[in-house]
């Protein structure tokens, strides 16, 4: 399969992620924060998916690294497709449902809210759900070994090591509000985990 197919999918799924978050985002830092408990950790978590968001996009105008390119197959660039776009339904949902609550990292807002319905109702991250999907949706349109994969990667980790300090944060601040959502919804996988 030509190349353009994931220069192409790539294009318009990066497109399509910001164009979603960018309204949402300028609406939440609007509202001053309360409570900072982003470290060091996080810090570099989140530097590390910003420069991995990026590589894909370096690809699609260089090919870089050349040396990691392989033949794209039709099996995985349309199940990549069909991925990708289930992630960025979700990826809307959540930030709708979520709506000034959200923060980039560990943050609570002023007035903010413990949302538990919409796409809450079922999961407690589905907008992490939403973006290991459209990481792994990379990881199978894009025909390269470094690119395809970084994002998948670093947003393991980030999810991997953010979820329980955010936990945490919830927990602090809404109590047996929190343990009660806690015991009715999964962390990422409905019915599962
Ligand atoms: N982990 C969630 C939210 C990601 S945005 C998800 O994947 O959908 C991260 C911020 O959302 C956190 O700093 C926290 O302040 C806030 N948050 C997480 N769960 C929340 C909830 N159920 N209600 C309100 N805010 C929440």
């Amino acid at each position: 399969m030509d190349q353009w197919y994931a220069r192409i999918a790539v294009i318009v799924a990066s497109i399509a992620l910001i164009a979603i978050r960018a309204p949402h985002g300028q609406r939440s830092r609007a509202v001053p924060t309360k409570t900072n408990a982003k470290g060091a950790l996080e810090n570099t978590l989140l530097a590390l998916a910003m420069i991995a968001f990026c590589l894909p996009l370096v690809w699609v105008v260089s090919l870089w690294p050349v040396a990691a390119n392989y033949p794209l197959a039709p099996a995985a660039y349309w199940s990549g497709v069909i991925v990708l776009v289930a992630s960025l339904w979700l990826f809307a949902r959540s930030h709708a449902d979520l709506g000034t609550n959200w923060s980039i990292t560990l943050e609570v807002r002023e007035a903010h809210q413990l949302v538990t319905s919409g796409v809450y109702r079922t999961l407690r991250h589905p907008m992490y759900t939403a973006l290991l999907l459209y990481s792994l949706g990379f990881a199978l349109v894009l025909p390269n070994w470094v690119a395809g994969p970084a994002y998948l990667v670093s947003m393991l980790l980030l999810v991997g090591f953010r979820l329980r300090p955010e936990e945490d944060l919830m927990r602090a601040e809404f109590g047996a509000e929190y343990d009660d959502y806690a015991r009715r919804s999964k962390r990422l996988i409905p019915g599962v985990w």
